[in-house]
């Protein structure tokens, strides 16, 4: 579907203004209002240069129109990054982190940005713990106490210097139109509304913002955000700077340490001990990317602070010994819940920050470590979680080693965009808040919340008695499931994808990536194919496809126990096809649908 990204961006604006209810003012009158309805959605597109795919069609026409204008995927992935930041508040933004994964089509490579938020120099293991025991979940959510140091301006900054063809100001102006001109609130973003009204109004600068009018924003109403929209016109023309030294940095400073809350409210909110000195001292960092060989293609993915690359490598390469193109539907579920288990295992015992932890980030990688691994997997029985993890550094002939501990718990939100450009550079990355909403606190004036990222470390070990490398410790990066994946053949783009989910991230990637790779499925099927989600849990998450399918009661007469989970992830992803098209892919109905756009489109998929 080909549209002007300029005209219906603003269209969406001025006609949701038309048939607002009065929770937004009126947009701007120098757009033409033709036609009522909001930006058109497409699971799927295909074309020439250039592609973008991500959960809102905003954002990806936003990064449609930087590579319209020249720009490259670098350019379009921030720019869409930016765009999410406004229509998808509650899952990305300036006040957040994530992970940026890119390949480059002159050198042939791959190259990764880590931009994870990072605890508060005066951290310690005991940050979640009161009086010795660890915080309520949901108490540490909502409070400064949780909020790390923002990696996303750093990450946005880094790639486009390195890679891009544009400036930061460039790039940041679809989104500050967004911002100013209002988006058009759908059913998801209502929702997510509702899910979190109880503490938005505890926060004023919150409560003004995603509760015009005191109430829940209506589907159909345009929402704008001003403050956002001065905030990317300030950090475009000052630069990233701002976020990190500048008077912005000041604001949220100020925020984290004092939250502001309500008088009238009790909530009880945690302030959190993040200092100027820690907001100057942030770095994203240039990283390697993991890579696993796959059926001779390879597969490039996140490295530690996330388990993403490592998680889905392990779990391919013990899958690698099965034909799982060849398997029935349930053999290839059975295999791949087990082999998703076992890399699950591996994770929560070696996976933490570099910086703090001794990764064996390689070992993990390696096929004979898999092979150790994939021999416990039987045709007719299922493994007991919690499973033990084995030991990459000396992987004995199938076998566990040490004590199994149980995988500790991980919010579940964030978004993820792929873009592709003329050049045939690709860019897969995942941003986020962590939870929807993050901590709940808006930095007032600015427009944005702040994540609540620092609740994806371990509160206390979940065994006291088995080493957890992802306690907080001071800068430390929570480790993240994130896992941004780009595929190649022979130095060639093949594939990339990714999705938001917390620790269910791994397995969405994992599930699509083989429901592609070997059993045949188009990349738009195989990201909206049920999904079932294994993370060394006795039982295994099932979406409501599979919960009703007759394939249930086949695995659970192997063993397997599952319990029901309504949505799983929210993937985009693009594909090169052998003809040099792009096609975007998104999701047909998660979260009310993705958006794939390319820049000529061309055929059908
Ligand atoms: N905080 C999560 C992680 O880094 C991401 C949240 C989500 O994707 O839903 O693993």
């Amino acid at each position: 579907m080909r549209r002007s990204s300029r005209r219906n961006v603003s269209l969406a604006a001025v006609l949701a203004a038309v048939v607002s209810v009065g929770a937004a003012a009126p947009a701007s009158s120098a757009h033409p209002a033709h036609s009522p309805a909001p930006p058109p959605k497409s699971p799927v597109a295909v074309g020439y240069g250039g592609a973008v795919s991500s959960v809102d069609a905003d954002a990806t026409a936003a990064g449609i129109e930087v590579l319209r204008e020249g720009g490259n995927a670098v350019d379009a992935a921030v720019a869409t990054a930016a765009a999410l930041g406004v229509t998808e508040p509650y899952s990305a933004g300036l006040g957040g982190g994530g992970y940026f994964v890119y390949y480059d089509a002159r050198s042939h490579t791959v190259r990764t940005i880590d931009g994870r938020e990072t605890a508060p120099r005066s951290a310690d293991s005991s940050l979640f713990l009161e009086n010795g025991k660890p915080l309520d979940f949901a108490d540490a959510v909502t409070s400064g106490l949780s909020v790390g140091t923002p990696g996303t301006p750093a990450t946005w900054d880094t790639a486009l210097h390195t890679w891009g063809r544009k400036s930061l100001r460039q790039v940041l102006k679809p989104a500050e139109r967004i911002a100013r001109d209002g988006f058009v609130v759908d059913e998801t973003f209502r929702s997510q509304t509702a899910g979190n009204e109880e503490r938005f109004r505890d926060f004023p600068a919150t409560r003004k913002l995603f509760l015009p009018g005191g109430k829940l924003p209506e589907v159909g109403s345009v929402l704008r955000n001003p403050d956002l929209a001065r905030t990317y016109e300030e950090v475009g023309r000052k630069g990233v700077d701002e976020l990190y030294r500048g008077e912005l940095a000041e604001d949220v400073v100020r925020t984290v340490r004092n939250p502001p809350v309500d008088p009238a409210s009790d909530r009880v909110v945690r302030p959190g001990d993040l200092t100027a000195k820690d907001l100057r001292s942030y770095r994203a960092l240039r990283r390697e990317p993991t890579k696993v060989d796959y059926r001779g293609l390879d597969v490039y993915g996140m490295a530690p602070s996330s388990s993403g690359g490592t998680t889905v490598g392990e779990a391919l390469n013990i899958l690698e010994s099965t034909d799982l193109s060849r398997a029935s539907e349930a053999q290839y579920l059975h295999r791949y819940i087990e082999a998703s288990r076992i890399a699950f295992a591996d994770r929560g015992r070696w996976v933490g920050d570099p910086a703090f932890e001794d990764v064996p980030t390689k070992q993990l990688l390696g096929q004979r470590f898999a092979d150790a691994r994939e021999c416990l997997i039987r045709d007719d029985a299922v493994l007991t979680s919690p499973l033990a993890p084995g030991d990459p550094r000396h992987p004995g002939a199938c076998r566990s080693t040490g004590k199994a501990a149980p995988t500790t718990y991980e919010g579940e939100n964030t978004t993820h965009l792929t873009t592709a450009d003329r050049w045939g550079n690709v860019v897969a990355y995942t941003l986020t808040i962590e939870q929807t909403g993050g901590s709940g606190i808006t930095v007032p004036g600015r427009g944005f919340l702040l994540n609540n990222e620092l609740t994806d470390f371990s509160f206390a070990p979940a065994d006291p008695a088995v080493h957890d490398p992802n306690l907080p410790g001071p800068g430390k990066r929570p480790r993240s499931s994130i896992s941004p994946t780009i595929v190649l053949r022979h130095g060639e783009p093949v594939l990339a994808l990714g999705s938001p989910g917390g620790a269910t991230i791994i397995t969405t990637v994992l599930q699509t990536l083989t429901g592609k790779l070997d059993r045949g499925l188009p990349l738009v099927d195989a990201i909206a194919a049920p999904r079932a989600s294994q993370r060394n849990a006795a039982a295994t998450e099932l979406e409501p496809a599979l919960w009703n399918s007759p394939l249930r009661a086949k695995l659970e007469s192997l063993g397997h126990v599952f319990k029901l989970n309504p949505e799983i992830g929210a993937a985009t992803g693009v594909q090169r096809l052998p003809d040099g098209r792009w096609l975007a892919a998104a999701e047909k109905e998660r979260r009310g649908g993705g958006s794939a756009m390319v820049v000529r489109p061309s055929g059908r998929p």
